[in-house]
This record gives C-alpha cells, sequence and structure tokens, in this order.
C-alpha cells in the first residue's frame, strides 16, 4: 500500500466537496475519490458522490455496488481510488468506528467538519494513523 504524505485538491474540489457535505445535512455524507499517487503526493481527478445509506449523523455506509462501480472506473480509465471522504457535525478526527474501517480500507481518509468547515486528512497504515496535509490549490488555467 502507497503512504501519502499530501493530498493536493482544486479550490473546485474543495467547494464540491462542501457542497456535498451541507446537501447531506443533518447526516453524514461520503464521496469516493479518484486519483493517483506519485511519491506519497496524492492527486485528485474525479469526486463520485455516494449516499450514506445508514442516513445517520454519526456513521456512514456505502453501498457495496456502489464501491464495486468506483473500482471498475478506475480500472478502466487508469486511476485508484485513493481517498475516501466524509464529513462530520463534529471535529474532523476520525471516530472509533471511521479507525475500524481505515485499517481495512488504508486510503487517504478526508474528514470535513460541517461545523468548522475544517478539512483533515488520515491515513491508517501498519496500525499507525497519520495526517496526511491537504494543499488547495488554484484551478488549472488551461
Ligand atoms: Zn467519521
Amino acid at each position: 500500500m502507497w503512504k501519502a504524505e499530501q493530498v493536493v485538491l482544486t479550490e473546485t474540489q474543495i467547494r464540491r466537496l462542501e457542497k456535498i457535505a451541507k446537501d447531506a445535512m443533518p447526516f453524514e455524507s461520503c464521496a469516493l475519490l479518484l486519483g493517483s499517487v506519485e511519491n506519497s503526493k496524492v492527486t485528485v481527478s474525479d469526486i463520485l458522490q455516494a449516499k450514506n445509506r445508514e442516513r445517520s449523523t454519526v456513521t456512514f455506509q456505502i453501498d457495496p455496488a456502489f464501491i464495486f462501480k468506483a473500482y471498475q472506473q478506475a480500472d478502466r480509465e487508469g486511476k485508484e481510488l485513493v481517498v475516501i471522504f466524509h464529513s462530520h457535525p463534529a471535529p474532523p478526527r476520525p471516530s472509533p468506528t471511521d479507525l475500524h474501517y481505515m485499517e481495512v480500507n488504508p486510503v487517504v481518509w478526508l474528514i470535513l467538519s460541517t461545523i468548522t468547515n475544517k478539512i483533515e486528512g488520515h491515513q491508517l497504515l501498519e496500525g499507525e494513523t497519520r495526517s496526511v496535509k491537504v494543499l488547495i490549490e488554484n484551478n488549472a488555467t488551461d
């Protein structure tokens, strides 16, 4: 498994994630992000908005068929599933439930707090939870 030091998102992508989180309120929102990893740097190309099957304010669950389709798309387009995104009506720290699933899915986990609008990246590798830096870039002008 690759180890991430940073995730790069464009302003448009950040705004999209904020909208996904806002639209799902009061429930937690979730999305799968496709992209690529190079030298511990994660770049995002696609944001696949998912439904929170649990309609919960403290947990989320994504339909396995949706996850399978995301992997198929990644394969077809030569990308990887690089980030699992969800929102918290609380600080953007992984909950005990999150930590369990982070261990099972050791990609980058991005958590957006719908209270402070702060976004944090985390990755759990080899039993250790690490912070992943979130960099916001200006949109490409091409
Ligand atoms: Zn959570």
